[in-house]
């Protein structure tokens, strides 16, 4: 037998203990331990593994799932924003330029199909356009769905007709659904387009410029594609100069108000005057309101030059009242913004009262789309019975411009309609001649006196007389001028 001899030596008495072991006895011992210890460790490698590879599943699974909560739209299980911004990068790396065009098409009135159908009703119609646009791209094109109602289209095209026909093609295969609809319900799109012409050109550009140009149609571009145009950009900054340039504007007095004449037509004298705007900028010269109205309509910065003109308006009638001059009224345009400000009169009537303007000399104009918004109605009529309570009269501007209704005149209690140029433009045909008889016809009945404006030659001043229009604006008797000029012009000066 093998023994194995181990000896200690103990303190005591210098004593030696030896002991005799068999060595089997040891190396089973020892074979255990190592046995014991290996399966510890493979268990543990084994444990770490399973983690490991739970914890990959589980982290693959999220991604799926992150990716396709990004790259996958909700509502419309087509491609998102995120994927079209991706694939669409990686597709540029390589293109030359002028290969690719992005489009965007967005539904016109799409807020009206959920008001009117329910927004479950609106995903459908989403989720179906996709559908649409998904079978008429081609392959190596992208369809994604933008934000809310704009799809994002990058076709493989580079000329305008080609990209026009094939985005009509699309919205009229969109439509194709009314072929068996019992009660057609045409969905319309505004389109915006940009050529690539720079493959390098950050994303986000490329995208805000296909909805610069979307934005940018005119009304009668509403179901043609707009393509960019770099004049957009430019339009953009400068609308964006003016509005920056409007505070110090109007603290240094860069507006100055122009004096247009109405002149009676039986008394052939002047009988009132429109206050028009007009912008002196030190550096840009002279700016016409059409080019700063609108803007300052946009953003409510017009009640504030409204308020300015007012107010400019008051103090001359106080300078021309102080000089005893036999005063007439002064009409002063009236922005529809004003109506989102309840109380908007009394700041009118402070400045009357404070520059001690005598009652029915200021005459506020409000333009005849102001009358058409349905909950604005009661609004409006409210603030015309206030106008008049305070002393002020009120007109109906542009009369005839857009969708005028004679009920109109029916509804609210205005001083004068001021019939719009429009009208006196072709006076050729018999029947504009007595469309604007009846209209003034109509007018002196209901006791509503009647300015025909933008009146500009002989002929149409006589047609005027003869049908009995009260008054007459226009560059035939003078253009708006300067209030000195004005004076000259009424004979004061
Ligand atoms: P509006 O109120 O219809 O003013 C009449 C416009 O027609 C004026 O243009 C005037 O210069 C022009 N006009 C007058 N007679 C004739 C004519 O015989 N022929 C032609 N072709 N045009 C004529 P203006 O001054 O450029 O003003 C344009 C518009 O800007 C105004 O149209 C008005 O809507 C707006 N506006 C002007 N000043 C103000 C203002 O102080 N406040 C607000 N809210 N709008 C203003
Ligand atoms: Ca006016
Ligand atoms: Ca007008």
């Amino acid at each position: 037998t093998q023994l194995i001899l181990s000896y200690n030596y103990l303190e005591t008495y210098h004593w030696f203990l030896l002991t005799l072991v068999p060595a089997d006895l040891i190396s089973y011992e020892t074979d255990r331990y190592i046995m014991q210890t290996f399966a510890i460790v493979a268990g543990t490698i084994l444990l770490f593994l399973l983690l490991l590879f739970a914890l990959l599943y589980i982290y693959r699974n999220n991604r799926r799932r992150l990716e396709h909560i990004a790259f996958v739209d909700e509502v419309t299980g087509g491609m998102s924003n995120a994927a079209f911004r991706i694939k669409l990068k990686e597709m540029l790396k390589s293109a030359e330029k002028n290969r690719y065009t992005v489009a965007v098409i967005n539904i016109c009135n799409f807020k009206l199909i959920n008001e009117s159908f329910g927004s479950r009703e609106g995903d459908k119609t989403l989720r179906y356009c996709m559908e649409v646009l998904q079978r008429n791209v081609r392959k190596g094109e992208l369809a994604a769905r933008g934000e809310e109602d704009n799809f994002f289209l990058c076709l493989e095209e580079n000329r305008q007709e080609a990209i026009t026909a094939r985005l009509q093609a699309v919205i009229a295969d969109i439509n194709s659904f009314n072929r068996t609809a019992k009660n057609p319900y045409y969905l319309f799109f505004r389109q915006g387009a940009y050529l690539i012409d720079d493959p390098q050109m950050d994303i986000t550009i490329i995208q805000d410029r296909v909805m610069t140009a979307c934005l940018n149609r005119q009304e009668y571009e509403e179901n043609t594609c707009v393509f960019y145009d770099f004049h957009f950009t430019q339009r953009i900054k400068q609308e964006h100069e003016l509005n920056a340039m409007l505070p110090s504007a109007l603290e240094n007095r860069d507006f100055q108000v122009y004096f247009q004449p109405k002149v009676n037509l039986r008394k052939g004298k002047v009988a009132g005057a429109e206050a028009l705007v007009r912008w002196r900028n030190p550096e840009k010269g002279m700016i016409s309101p059409e080019d700063f109205i609108p803007l300052f309509e946009k953003n409510g910065n017009i009640c504030k030059l409204d308020c300015y003109v007012f107010e400019e308006v008051c103090r001359i009638l106080d300078q021309w009242r102080k000089e005893g001059r036999e005063l007439f009224p002064i009409s002063v345009n009236l922005s529809r913004q004003h109506f989102k400000n309840p109380d908007f009169m009394e700041q009118f009537v402070e400045i009357a009262v404070n520059y001690q303007i005598p009652k029915g000399l200021l005459e506020l104009e409000l333009t005849e789309s102001i009358f058409f918004d349905d909950k604005g109605i009661a609004l409006v009529r409210e603030n015309i019975d206030k106008m008049h309570e305070l002393g002020f009269k009120c007109s109906l501007d542009d009369f005839g411009s857009g969708f005028s209704s004679l009920g109109l005149l029916k509804e609210f209690d205005v001083d004068t309609i001021k019939l719009d140029r429009r009208f006196f433009m072709d006076m050729s045909k018999p029947k504009a001649r007595d469309v604007v008889e009846c209209l003034i016809e109509l007018s002196r009945r209901l006791k509503v006196q009647t300015v025909a404006e933008g009146i500009e030659t002989g002929e149409q001043i006589e047609f005027l007389k003869r049908i009995q229009c009260d008054m007459v604006q226009g560059y035939y008797y003078s253009r708006p001028l300067p209030a000195e000029e004005f004076e000259k012009w009424v004979g004061w000066r």
